[in-house]
């Protein structure tokens, strides 16, 4: 039983997605189809944080994986995108304690408890924001499978995780000096500071030597740090300074009496070469420090706050209040003998800026060699693969240089670390629950570790816990490893290389095959989207204006591989205008099949039939080498063409005569390239694909789980694409003249033709209908030669020649001045582009593309002024 639906006279695309999006969630469409002997195609989605809220680089890295995921899932593969959220430690803390700060309340005010409960209830509450968008966007994502990174079972692979680590002894606590944001209070791994730089001072300050009246002089950028001096350094070889070696110094401020010590580490070229040891507050005092067994007195909390240790005149300062002040008391006795200004760079919270301190205490890290190891061979094994490949650079650069991972925040919202202290002895106890007894001395007195992982700690194991590890599950069996991870280049370290650790440690195996690198979503002028430019262009306001396939088909068309993407709007309204083109292209095929549909037959088939179909079979060969190799542009390119420029450009026009004469093989080849149209263009538009499908006759439950066209050598036609290409030429070239010389479209007129080859005219008599339907022909006349006297519009289609006779009454006065101003115009027009050409400024920094540009268009224009000169000719010899 056929269904013969007409389509509604406009497309709207709110009206369709709400529906299908629906449609596809309640029917579970994005569920694995199985059987799970098939070949499978999976992914994780890489998990947003739940104070997300979509923006350009979201809309971009969640199009462009469904594309792929849909196209799989239609060829038949066993399809899993699993989604889910990151807990997010930093950015909820900073939702909520600015919230707290609201109400004149802190974190320490209300306390953990309370904290982690008013988390939980915003999560609950507004974490799901996110979610609903990605599910706007049509992205095909299993939400029967969600996770979140907290959940009962996440918390426990964790946990779990942590465990095993800290057995082999590849996790360790150290009494270390770390990087801390005094802001966000948290401490920071090296790759989440941000180095600038900065104009600065630096301070020449005299230190006296005890037990005489000389004085040396030290230099540094930041005199607070003095408070907590140690030591006094020189470089061993440094002839000037020999003689101090043994000697004391008396530390200014403070009166404490400190050595000076040699080490190579010291520069000598940096101020006067010689400089002072702050263990507690410098990564390299720190080493120093450790070297000589300095002691490490920290004058600066955690909170930029100086402490007791700096001595009553500054505690409780701010780190740079302090600074004016040692500066003053400095001058106040004598001690500073100058201030330089000095450039340097400066390590930053990435987050919020504050420039970061050095912090002193126990942290937690991973070791991170062992695990690099593993994940640099698999990499460059070929195992893993980057896309683009010079991604793997980057990579392998990072993997070379990799430190230890501080793992430890100074926060509550995450995973606690899995460790308690006896509050009796020394006894550390790392294990899946909390100890009931102590082993050493049977206390059952113990605090857990008051911090929480790093929130990328967990989300490293997200491609294999997200599948039920560490149980053995048949999400893991099946879908384990993935075949592609696409993400931003900026987490290639943060995420992509722990997830590459962590996948090969825990599973044995590689976490996915290829890695697929985004570029980033620009503004049209190729600028930074950004709050203070006021550029940024929001994806909701854009589905809002064109639909969701408008731009999701715009990041598709832009996503060059290696390539930033440069978003305009226009081009969102040329995608949403492409919507309407296959949408009235659907409606006058569906108005014109008839209710018994029958099968295509080899002998009725027209030429247009056969060029279509033969078309349709390449381009379904084009998308899918194009897709295999994430050559999303170019996938993308070909449908749009293959739709606008030959199948409603063309094939609609030339099937019209078959249609009026009934031809239901015509017919049934109509539907046919329609339902392969429409399945070929689905993982792009996914919604007015599924809304047009459903109401042809070929539909079945949903274009998701519908076969992929494939492709049938036999149908493809050299011979018919060779001669339509012809007749398109010469309908084109007809098209032109008409066009040039201002003949309304609603005219008729009869048409010239002088072609060499038998088997070519034969060829045109055949299809002369297709003249008169495109090109509004009366009649063809084949002639051997044009009259010399006759007044014709001429033209030339490759070895053929046509012309329009005119009409009497034709004013070749006035078609005289026309050509002519038509000729001024183009003259100028060239001189205005070959002079472009001729700047070699231009041709030095203007892209490839854009001078390959000019000079096609500079041809364009030549090739047209010749024939326009050529009609003037031939109108100048006729009056
Ligand atoms: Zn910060
Ligand atoms: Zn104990």
């Amino acid at each position: 039983m056929m269904r013969k639906q007409i389509l509604e006279k406009a497309y709207d695309p709110k009206l369709v997605e709400e529906k299908w999006s629906k449609f596809w969630l309640e029917e579970k469409l994005f569920a694995p189809q199985g059987p799970s002997s098939a070949k499978k195609f999976s992914m994780v989605l890489p998990p947003p944080n739940v104070t997300g809220s979509l923006h350009m680089g979201h809309a971009l890295c969640f199009t462009l994986p469904d594309i792929i995921t849909r196209w799989r899932r239609m060829q038949g593969f066993n399809t899993l995108w699993l989604p889910g959220t990151d807990h997010a430690s930093i950015a909820v803390h900073n939702v909520i304690e600015q919230k707290l700060a609201e109400k004149g309340l802190t974190r320490e005010k209300v306390g953990r408890e309370e904290f982690l409960r008013i988390a939980r209830d915003w999560k609950e509450k507004y974490g799901g924001v996110i979610i609903n968008q990605l599910k706007k966007l049509g992205a095909s994502l299993d939400w029967t499978r969600e996770r979140f990174t907290l959940d009962e079972g996440y918390a426990k692979a964790v946990k779990h995780v942590f465990v095993e680590l800290y057995k082999e002894g590849l996790i360790y606590r150290d009494y270390y000096l770390v990087n801390r944001c005094p802001h966000c209070g948290t401490v920071l791994s090296d790759i989440e500071i941000e180095h600038k730089e900065r104009q600065a001072k630096l301070y020449y300050i005299k230190y006296p030597l005890l037990d005489s009246e000389e004085n040396i002089v030290v230099a540094t950028t930041r005199p607070e740090t003095m408070l907590g001096d140690t030591a006094v350094a020189i470089h061993p070889d440094d002839n000037r300074y020999n003689k101090l070696l043994g000697q004391k110094i008396l530390l200014p401020l403070v009166n404490r009496v400190i050595p000076v010590i040699a080490d190579e580490r010291v520069e000598r070229e940096f101020g006067t070469g010689v400089v002072k040891v702050t263990p507690a507050h410098d990564p390299v005092d720190f080493e120093l420090g450790r070297q000589h067994d300095l002691e490490q007195v920290i004058v600066i909390d955690g909170s930029g706050r100086m402490t007791e240790d700096a001595g009553e005149e500054f505690n409780g300062l701010d780190r740079f209040e302090c600074r004016e002040k040692i500066i003053l008391r400095l001058k106040e006795e004598g001690l500073l003998e100058k201030i330089e200004d000095y450039q340097h760079a400066v390590g930053h919270c990435y987050r919020c800026q504050t420039i970061i301190e050095p912090h002193l205490s126990w942290q937690w890290f991973v070791k991170i060699a062992p695990l690099a190891k593993e994940a640099i061979k698999v990499v460059e094994e070929g195992k893993i693969e980057f896309i683009p490949s010079n991604w793997a650079k980057t990579y392998f650069e990072w993997m070379y240089n990799i430190h230890d991972w501080c793992i430890s925040r100074q926060l509550w919202w995450g995973h606690r670390i899995p460790a308690w202290y006896c509050q009796n002895c020394e006894q550390v106890v790392v294990a899946m629950e909390a100890p009931s007894q102590c082993d050493g001395c049977q206390s059952t007195n113990f605090i857990q570790d008051e911090d929480v992982l790093d929130t990328w700690f967990s989300s490293a194991l997200w491609p294999f816990v997200t599948m039920g590890w560490p149980e053995e599950t048949e999400d893991l069996k099946t879908f384990y490893p993935t075949d592609l991870m696409a993400t931003g280049f900026d987490i290639i370290f943060f995420w992509v290389a722990r997830m590459i650790m962590m996948g090969l440690k825990f599973t044995g195996d590689i976490p996915f095959r290829h890695v697929f690198i985004n570029g980033l979503v620009r503004d049209f002028k190729r600028r930074k989207m950004s709050k203070s430019e006021g550029n940024i262009v929001d994806p909701l306001e854009m589905i809002d204006k064109y639909g969701t396939d408008a731009l999701r088909f715009t990041l598709a068309v832009l996503a060059i591989p290696g390539m930033d993407i440069s978003l305009s709007e226009e081009r969102m309204a040329g995608y949403r205008a492409f919507a309407n083109k296959i949408w009235n292209a659907s409606r006058f095929a569906l108005m014109n099949l008839e209710d018994d549909m029958q099968e295509i037959k080899e002998e009725e088939l027209t030429l247009a039939d056969r060029w279509i179909r033969s078309r349709l079979v390449k381009i379904i060969q084009e998308l899918d080498g194009a897709l295999v190799q994430y050559k999303f542009y170019e996938a993308a390119d070909k449908i749009y063409h293959f739709i606008w420029h030959e199948f409603c450009d063309w094939y609609i026009e030339l099937v019209k005569p078959s249609l009026r004469e009934g031809n239901k093989t015509s017919m049934a080849v109509l539907l046919d390239t329609l339902d392969q149209i429409l399945k070929l263009l689905h993982p792009f538009m996914p919604f007015i694909t599924e809304e047009i499908w459903q109401h042809l006759p070929t539909a079945g439950k949903s274009l998701v789980v519908a076969s992929f066209p494939q492709t049938d050598e036999g149908v493809k036609d050299e011979k018919a694409e060779a001669e339509m290409k012809l007749l398109q030429d010469a309908i084109v070239e007809v098209r032109t003249i008409r066009a040039e010389n201002r003949i309304p479209p609603k005219e008729k007129i009869d048409l010239w033709m002088k072609v060499s080859a038998g088997k070519e005219r034969e060829m045109i008599q055949k299809h002369e209908v297709y003249f008169q339907t495109l090109a509004n022909i009366r009649q063809i006349d084949i002639r051997d030669d044009f009259p010399k006297k006759k007044r014709l519009l001429k033209g030339i289609s490759g070895s053929w020649e046509v012309a329009i006779p005119l009409e009497g009454d034709f004013g070749l006065e006035q078609e005289k001045q026309r050509l002519e101003r038509e000729i001024s115009k183009i003259t100028l027009d060239i001189k205005k582009i070959e002079s472009r050409l001729e700047n070699e400024n231009f041709l030095k920094k203007a892209p490839k593309a854009v001078i390959q540009e000019a000079k096609t268009r500079l041809r364009k224009l030549q090739n047209r002024k010749v024939k326009l000169e050529q009609s003037l000719e031939h109108t100048l010899s006729l009056i």
